[in-house]
């Protein structure tokens, strides 16, 4: 048995596996609309970030309902990260994605200082969308717990702190902290424009804090063409093993996606 498969089946089981969704059809290739230019203006203690093209994919609508995978063939990964609970993760993540070209959406919760602290650094990223900002509540959560009006203000509080920050608009993306949701919070949360619940097909099964092997565990066993995986931003083991990661995702001959880069915003 090699190792990739040994691992597989050792730790089958422990990560969210969530039904797919609807898929799309494979329209014609077009290109990446453009990027938003950068500033001319530089700071000279910051390291020049890197410049790495946007991957060049024929964008499709969303699919309706839910979304756990992307649509149709392809060598895409959407590798998607919540929460950040540790400043100093939040950090090395968005310098990875800097150092890379590894392209992320950080599903993130406004309340939590890593979110302010981080933000100068963050925010040409997030300005060229090689990371995306998806809703993740402001307090983390439970929407199923709150009332309508609770689920729209937790929401658009978060939304109105990434506009004030990062200058940019969530809409229509939000992941509902742990997965709950039903049909009273989508249509709560469809009501302010927050249409689109981005759930997962695979877990790097960090929300608690595991050994950087069984991180890699599951990142061999999840990281496959055109799944939206689901890691954390709140515990240092991932940090470690940032080189395994990439290489994995090079070696498989994936390519990291956000998702403005896979489908076009309503
Ligand atoms: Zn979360």
């Amino acid at each position: 048995m090699d190792r990739r498969r040994f691992l597989a089946s050792a730790l089958a089981g422990g990560a969210a596996v969530l039904a797919g969704c609807g898929t799309g059809s494979a329209p014609a290739p077009q290109a990446a609309p453009p990027t938003t230019p950068r500033p001319t203006t530089t700071a000279p203690t910051t390291t020049p970030s890197p410049t790495f093209p946007a991957p060049q994919l024929a964008r499709v609508p969303i699919p309706p309902g839910r979304l756990t995978g992307l649509p149709g063939e392809g060598s895409s990964l959407a590798w998607t990260v919540d929460d950040g609970d540790d400043v100093s993760v939040v950090r090395a993540y968005t310098e990875f994605g800097r150092d890379t070209g590894t392209r992320l959406t950080f599903f993130l919760n406004g309340s939590k200082p890593a979110w302010t602290e981080n933000a100068d650094l963050l925010r040409p990223l997030v300005a060229d969308g090689r990371i995306q900002l998806g809703n993740h509540t402001w307090s983390h959560a439970d929407l199923t717990s709150l009332s309508a009006a609770g689920v729209q203000d937790e929401l658009q509080r978060n939304h109105d702190f990434v506009q004030a920050t990062y200058g940019v608009d969530m809409r229509p993306y939000y992941r509902p902290p742990y997965g709950y949701r039903d049909a009273a919070t989508d249509a709560a949360a469809a009501e302010i424009g927050y249409t689109c619940p981005v759930l997962w097909y695979g877990s790097l099964s960090d929300s608690a804090l595991i050994t950087p092997e069984a991180l890699l565990g599951f990142a061999d066993q999840w990281f496959l063409p055109q799944h939206i995986v689901i890691g954390h931003l709140n515990f240092t083991p991932v940090t470690t093993v940032f080189p395994q990661l990439h290489q994995l995702v090079v070696s498989r001959g994936l390519t990291t996606v956000t998702l403005d880069d896979v489908f076009l915003r309503p």
